[in-house]
């Protein structure tokens, strides 16, 4: 694994403690899967933890609890549908998301999505699914 120096301080947005990389398997005790988490110092009190990219200590997005991973989850399902129905191309599906809310690149990741933001990306997509004929089972 990485250096300490390579990683990020990270503030849990529910309580303010430090997040703490740890292996996945502190949190997901049934898989020990050869993952990294940031988790929340105060986990399991505050149960806030966010998945990092592949092979590296960069943090998917913001420390999300259970109701804003679930949300982020569908979410992400509802958005992947749209470029896998051909409605847009994955590229074009980004920045047709990025212009709906005016989002910069940086930002333009359900990973960085509060629960608000994953509601509006829900309905948004729902409409541009009907208007395309097209029905998610949910
Ligand atoms: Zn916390």
């Amino acid at each position: 694994m990485k250096k300490k120096k390579d990683h990020q301080r990270i503030k849990c947005p529910y309580c303010g403690r430090t997040a703490v990389l740890r292996k996945a398997s502190y949190v997901y005790k049934e898989r020990a899967l050869d993952e990294y988490l940031y988790v929340c110092s105060g986990y399991p009190d505050c149960d806030a933890y966010v998945g990092v990219h592949a092979g590296t200590v960069i943090p998917k997005g913001s420390l999300a609890n259970g109701d804003l991973r679930h949300k982020r989850i569908l979410a992400h399902r509802m958005f992947d549908s749209i470029w896998r129905n051909g409605i847009f191309s994955r590229r074009d599906a980004y920045r047709w998301m990025q212009d709906t809310f005016s989002l910069s690149d940086a930002q333009a990741h359900i990973g960085q999505f509060s629960d608000y933001r994953c509601e509006c990306l829900i309905q948004e997509c729902q409409k541009v699914l009907k208007n395309n004929h097209i029905r998610i089972a949910s």
